[in-house]
């Protein structure tokens, strides 16, 4: 049941032109993975519709962020229905970069999680520590919290659509990655973490990201709690990117 997943989270980047082209490629190659490897694309929303087309039923889609409304007046804001009407499968909620730009919370988190996961998508729900969490120690603590209190509303039920991306904050973007054997130490933590809220825990995916490249994906994927990786930078390069497909 626990799947193993490699999504590339565009973040604020990205064209026509590369959903064309990117897409296009990707969807070529992924015809001859044989690791049974879930390749998602999470484009910017405004993209999601040309990424859909390009994916042709191939590649699953995803969704930066959604709204913690239903709809109305929130102008601005894109809802988790509209996700899925436009062939989303996947969200991601509690991105740091949402929590550090754009005051997400963890009852925030739990708020979208809830959402997403009402509408029917798969919630890939990102935790992680800061550098000076870690130099402190409460690495553990800190990511334990987050998973709490993030998917404090999630029902029974649901579980089998919850994937945790565990995303140190001092490695995204940065070029630095955990090591392998300190990703798993966390890895292996979180699901305990898990078990502890009743969440059945060897069947949740447990993502990695932050600076995953094609040259160190394999290590970090061999190890026995990684399920795959959420992919930022090397994820616009597409060779890079279905490299790191394969390395799964
Ligand atoms: P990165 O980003 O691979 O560029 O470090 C990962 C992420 O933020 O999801």
């Amino acid at each position: 049941m626990r799947r193993k997943i490699v999504a590339g989270n565009w973040k604020m980047n990205g064209s026509k032109d590369l959903a064309e082209k990117l897409v296009g490629y990707v969807r070529s190659e992924a015809g001859s993975l044989d690791n049974g490897v879930e390749v998602v694309i999470i484009p910017p929303a405004i993209y999601i519709s040309d990424v859909v087309a390009q994916a042709a039923g191939d590649l699953a889609v995803g969704v930066q962020n959604v709204s913690g409304w239903q709809a109305g007046a929130y102008t601005g804001e894109v809802s988790s229905g509209m996700a899925v009407d436009q062939g989303c499968g996947y969200a991601l909620v509690g991105h740091s970069e949402r929590r550090q730009l754009f005051g997400e919370t963890d009852e925030v988190v739990a708020d979208k999680v809830a959402r997403v996961l009402g509408d029917g998508l798969v919630a890939i729900v990102c935790v992680g520590e800061t550098l000076e969490q870690r130099e402190a120690g409460d690495a553990e603590a800190v990511v334990a919290a987050q998973i709490e209190r993030g998917l404090a509303k999630v029902e029974v039920s649901q579980w089998e659509r919850v994937v945790v991306a565990y995303e140190p904050v001092w490695a995204i973007g940065t070029g630095k990655t955990a090591t392998s054997e300190d990703a798993q130490a966390m890895h292996a933590s979180i699901r305990k973490v898990l078990e502890g809220i009743g969440a059945p825990s060897k069947d949740v995916s447990v993502l990695y990201g932050g600076s995953v490249k094609a040259d160190n994906a394999a290590a970090l994927f061999a190890e026995p709690d990684i399920d795959g990786g959420l992919i930022g930078g090397a994820s616009l390069i597409a060779e890079d990117f279905v490299s790191i497909c394969r390395a799964m």
